[in-house]
């Protein structure tokens, strides 16, 4: 952390509680910190505002995954800097503090990821907490960013894969396991709060536990181990709907198929699989043996009929021949996916996917693979959605409407997937889980009625 400037009037009494204004970017485990960061603070007194001008201090959780996530940061930070000039930086940037001193040499301070209580501590330094009972009061479950209905479960930090793209493991170091019992009372607490649906996120879900030798600790009148299994398992008797992102497709995630089988996992599986072609793959030196994963995919489809599995590929990684993306698309034919997002390749620096001496791909042709790879998708996409129509499926309702609610399947997360436009005769509202009978599909959204 770099040391917090200091302000003349951080002693002075308040008459108003503190005001913070918070900027959070990246992925939903950055958005879990900062919750944690803001739980803290309006457990201490610290009001959120809107704007930057209204605040005493602004915080950005800054990304810095790929350099087009960093220059969105950096550009959230100079924002933020104009418009009202005591500014604290955390995040997965603030690790390698270098690129954000030198363009604004005048921040408050900068924490990397996870360092929740020196960021309180800058707070504290630039603007001291009021002291209200009242208003130190908080929720029992924190404060979430989410809407009231969804949460995002944090199972672990960091990450034991050296992915040759990726610099998480190097910003958030090795997995650090949560224990199985802090993450169902977190989880509890949640769903005690009105949280219908619970989201599994981690670097690597299927690896949790990995690190404490799949250590047992209590909950209720029970021990239970740190296992993906027993968690999950677990986490399903908790009465809300529980979606497992960043699995990799290890052979113990079978078991993990059956109980989306039997009703306790939500039949949606979130895999990065980033790619097919064995060459490229080895180059990004993915987890699991990722070769055999279409065997994989039919068994689990033989488990759970109803699964739905989302990924993330990348085109245009350095060495990636017409051979490797002619067998990419061949794959996803086969694969047949229902959920599915590409990147184009960006140099990340220092990744280790720039020192592999490996031809990079000219933004063009990456283009235009990455084109081919969407137009070969989207019409799997429609195949796969047109058979949903006549059915009646479940839905979680995002957004209540005069007529017509937006919602979302079994098969949808938030943010990153389609939605079901529901048309109903009684009034919807955010949180109500209702049984919707199809009637139209489009490439990635549904529409039908509640029935
Ligand atoms: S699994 Fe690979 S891509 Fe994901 S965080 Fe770990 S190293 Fe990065």
């Amino acid at each position: 952390m770099t040391p917090a400037a200091s302000d003349p009037d951080a002693t002075a009494p308040r008459a108003t509680p503190p005001r913070v204004s918070f900027v959070s970017l990246g992925c939903p485990k950055a958005l879990v910190d900062s919750e944690r960061i803001i739980t803290s603070l309006r457990a201490e007194g610290y009001e959120l505002t809107k704007s930057h001008g209204g605040a005493d201090v602004v915080i950005v959780n800054t990304c810095g995954f790929i350099d087009s996530a960093k220059a969105e940061s950096l550009d959230a930070i100079g924002a933020a800097m104009a418009e009202n000039g005591k500014v604290i930086v955390t995040g997965c940037m603030g690790a390698e503090p270098g690129e954000i001193t030198a363009r604004f040499p005048n921040l408050l301070a900068i924490t990397g990821p996870q360092q929740y209580e020196s960021v309180v501590s800058a707070v504290h330094a630039a603007v001291p907490p009021a002291h209200d009972p009242f208003v130190d009061l908080v929720p029992a479950q924190g404060v979430k960013l989410t809407p009231r209905h969804y949460a995002y479960l944090k199972i672990s930090e960091g990450c034991n894969n050296r992915c040759s793209f990726c610099i998480i493991p190097h910003l958030r170091g090795d997995l650090v396991s949560r224990p199985a019992g802090d993450v169902l009372r977190e989880a509890e607490r949640l769903v005690k709060a009105g949280v219908k649906e619970l989201l599994v996120i981690s670097q690597d879900t299927s690896a949790y536990g990995l690190d404490v030798k799949y250590a047992e600790s209590p909950w209720k009148d029970r021990a239970v181990r740190a296992r993906f299994l027993d968690l999950t398992r677990e986490l399903g008797s908790l009465g809300a709907w529980v979606r497992l992102h960043y699995v990799y497709p290890y052979p113990h995630v079978d078991e993990v198929i059956g109980l989306m089988a039997d009703g306790l996992a939500l039949p949606y599986l979130d895999i990065p699989f980033q790619h097919a072609a064995p060459n490229v793959l080895r180059a990004m030196r993915r987890p699991a043996h990722q070769e055999k994963t279409l065997e994989r995919i039919h068994r689990w489809r033989e488990i759970c009929p109803d699964l739905a599995i989302r990924s993330t590929f990348i085109v245009g990684f350095p060495g990636e021949t017409d051979e490797d993306f002619a067998f990419l698309l061949d794959w996803l034919k086969e694969a047949k996916l229902e959920r599915v997002g590409c990147f184009k390749y960006e140099p990340v620096k220092g990744a280790r996917s720039e020192t592999l001496g490996l031809p990079a791909v000219p933004d063009e042709l990456k283009k235009e693979r990455w084109t081919r790879f969407m137009q070969t998708q989207q019409a799997i996409s429609e195949r796969n959605q047109k058979k949903k129509v006549g059915r009646r499926v479940k839905a979680i309702i995002d957004e209540a409407g005069p007529t017509v609610a937006r919602g979302r399947t079994v098969w949808d997360a938030p943010d990153i997937d389609g939605a079901i436009y529901v048309s109903s005769r009684r009034p919807l509202r955010a949180g109500d889980i209702v049984t919707v009978k199809v009637e139209r599909a489009e490439a990635y959204d549904l529409h039908g009625m509640a029935v």
